[in-house]
């Protein structure tokens, strides 16, 4: 049974008290709520991870880093590298999220190289992918998220692939409140599922998960999740309140 996941990406927000307040607020409510087979997986910036490492200990949710570097060591100011997070023992990690594509020229030959080191060090990596509105208009959404997926995710083996997961997150859908509709969100992720079935084969296909991030909230959530390829989502905006957050962790329930 493949893992059902909500993930918040709290991107560059919130003064370190605010981040504690909020982590807490999520520990707090997430010891009344029974997962099953479901993950929450918390990525705060970098400074406030040992902070967020700290509470999870008592609770129930992982943590990721919402990026990596592409180099393994040494002289690269201001990285941060997987073996410097591995080493303190965190889970998960982000890449390709389409605002480091965006803002920081991140292309899908880095994004490999940030696979490889994920994989190295053995994170979970929330693999992003996603057209942009443009991309959408033209008929080419399912090109374009097939190519990042090739280019970045389908050098793995099958055994380094176990350590993936896919996020789906149309960049017209990110931070504008635009959300894709049910039916977009399992159209893609039905056709995302298919490639992987194509490459690693039907069980490995079944057993990925695949997340929808853009815009998603606790009032969109249940329709969006209730789609049969949609495992969860990676949440933005609504992850920065604790109570819309775990609203949205229930709809993975
Ligand atoms: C994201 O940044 O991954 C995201 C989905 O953002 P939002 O939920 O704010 O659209």
């Amino acid at each position: 049974m493949r893992l059902k996941i909500v993930a918040g990406n709290w991107k560059m927000n919130l003064d370190f008290e605010e981040a504690e307040d909020l982590i807490s607020a999520i520990a707090d409510e997430l010891e009344n709520i029974d997962l099953g087979h479901a993950e929450v997986v918390i990525c705060p910036p970098f400074p406030y991870l040992e902070m967020a490492l700290d509470i999870a200990i008592e609770s129930d949710f992982s943590v990721g880093a919402q990026n990596i570097s592409h180099f393994d060591n040494g002289a690269y100011t201001g990285e941060v590298s997987a073996r410097m997070l591995a080493s303190m023992d965190v889970d998960y990690c982000i890449v390709g999220h389409s605002e480091r594509r965006k803002y920081f020229n991140e292309t899908d030959e880095i994004i490999a190289k940030k696979i490889d080191q994920a994989i190295e060090h053995e994170f979970i990596t929330i693999f992003c992918c996603g057209e942009l509105l443009s991309e959408r208009q033209a008929g080419k959404h399912f090109d374009v998220v097939r190519e990042q997926i090739e280019k970045a995710v389908f050098p793995l083996s099958e055994k380094e692939f176990y350590n993936i997961v896919i996020a789906y997150e149309p960049v017209w859908a990110i931070g504008t409140g635009v959300n894709a509709t049910p039916e977009q969100a399992q159209e893609m992720h039905a056709y995302i599922r298919n490639l992987i079935a194509s490459r690693y084969g039907k069980d490995v296909a079944d057993e990925t998960s695949i997340l929808y991030g853009g815009s998603c909230n606790s009032k969109n959530a249940p329709e969006i999740f209730a789609q049969p390829d949609v495992d969860g989502g990676l949440i933005g905006g609504a992850s920065l309140n604790a109570d819309e957050f775990i609203e949205i962790v229930k709809a993975i329930l």
